[in-house]
């Protein structure tokens, strides 16, 4: 189907990430998209075996995918998907895409939220001229980037793919799941860095109060 012919109906915002664990700083920004962009829903989806990260030092995915449904819960428009996890192999955006538009049909439009430290790798990931066409791309401000390299890069994309790149500048909140980590290693508090319902889960189970690699 010609875009022009396109008559779209709903937009959907897809929020993909380890999520190892997923803090305040992934629902923020989910939540942020959703309200400036006027998104019917985010859906959450975490990834399987991402190609940038070495698979050994990720949680399994069974504790990340509940995790995320525990963080998510109380938020009717916020929902997961676990078809990143149920994928053999490595996960890539653009087969999760292929996978989103067939099951939805044509008529929604697609917008890919990212922070700034994946958005500026994006040009190394796996037909990454096929994502720019198929969706548009919401940019969330993250530290560690000035200005002038972010509009390079949108530059780049824009011209190289005629990419739609939103910007959307959020206040800095410089939460990261490694760093959540390593506070648990160091048995410093995470409270208020992700949700009591993580928190209590993360405590439960006993996650990363070692390295992974410590305990294989
Ligand atoms: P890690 O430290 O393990 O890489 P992370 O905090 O970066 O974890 P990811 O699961 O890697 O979390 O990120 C998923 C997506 O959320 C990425 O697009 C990332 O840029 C974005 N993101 C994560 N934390 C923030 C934040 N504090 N502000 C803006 N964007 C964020
Ligand atoms: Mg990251």
């Amino acid at each position: 189907m010609n875009n022009k012919d396109r008559k779209i109906t709903h937009r959907y915002g897809i929020m993909g990430g380890t999520f190892d664990p997923i803090h305040l700083g992934h629902l923020f920004v989910a939540e942020t998209a959703l309200y400036n962009l006027n998104l019917d829903k985010v859906i959450f989806i975490p990834t399987g075996n991402p190609p940038h990260k070495n698979s050994k030092d990720i949680t399994i995915a069974h504790h990340r995918l509940i995790m995320t449904a525990v963080a998510i819960n109380s938020n009717p428009k916020f929902e997961l998907s676990n078809i990143e996890v149920m994928r053999r192999g490595q996960s890539y955006t653009a087969d999760t895409i292929k996978q989103l538009l067939m099951q939805y049909g044509e008529n929604i439009e697609l917008y890919f939220i990212t922070g700034t430290d994946a958005f500026m790798e994006m040009s190394t990931w796996k037909d990454c001229a096929y994502l720019f066409r198929t969706m548009k791309t919401v940019v969330a401000t993250r530290l560690g980037y000035d200005d002038e390299s972010f509009n390079e890069k949108v530059h780049f994309f824009n011209k190289k793919y005629n990419a739609s790149i939103i910007n959307m500048s959020i206040p800095i909140l410089e939460i990261s799941s490694s760093d959540i980590r390593e506070r648990i290693r160091q048995k410093l508090s995470i409270k208020y860095l992700v949700t009591e319902g993580v928190e209590k889960y993360i405590k439960k189970h006993h996650l990363y109060v070692k390295n992974i690699n410590e305990s294989l």
